[in-house]
């Protein structure tokens, strides 16, 4: 298990994730082609904010609703693994995955305008939220692009190639 970080451009902030929880992610995917899915990210900053670490991947909720081109992400059980994780590990929301079949692995319009969306809802506590997005052009072929949203925009992260 190694760990990937996706950092932006001046190398001030990014996040860290590991092979095994994108692996797991492409799984869920896998599972779901060729519809869409998602769910959340929980993890915790470093002391200096300058990284995220994202340690816990939440599949899609079972209320959750879908299609080829659109997802809704549900919220059954999810205050359940917010509170398990906060209570064993200190860790909480950090932001939304999800997956475009076949696509991109860009927001669209619509991800965008979910993303603005939570970053002022108060309830996630969460100003400056990341976004994952797996996509493929078979399932030996993925893609993942990360964003962070600062403000009113979003910034894509490119992923470093040494480890540090
Ligand atoms: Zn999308």
């Amino acid at each position: 298990m190694s760990d990937l970080k996706y950092v932006n451009n001046e190398g001030s902030f990014g996040v860290v994730i590991t092979d095994k929880m994108v692996h797991d992610i492409f799984e869920k995917c896998k599972d779901a082609y060729p519809n869409e899915t998602g769910g959340i990210l929980i993890g915790h900053y470093s002391m200096d904010l300058k990284l995220a670490h994202i340690t816990i991947i939440i599949g899609a909720p079972r209320d959750s609703k879908m299609g080829k081109r659109w997802f809704h992400r549900g919220t059954n059980g999810l205050q359940r693994s917010l509170d398990k994780a906060w209570d064993e590990h200190g860790h909480y929301y950090l932001g939304e995955w999800h997956y475009h079949p076949g696509g991109a692995p860009h927001p669209s319009f619509h991800d965008i305008k979910e993303m603005k969306k939570i970053s002022k809802n108060k309830n996630y506590k969460c100003p400056e939220p990341i976004l994952i997005i797996a996509g493929n052009t078979s399932f030996s072929h993925w893609n993942l692009g990360v964003y962070v949203f600062k403000q009113n925009k979003y910034i894509p992260l490119q992923k470093k190639i040494s480890a540090d």
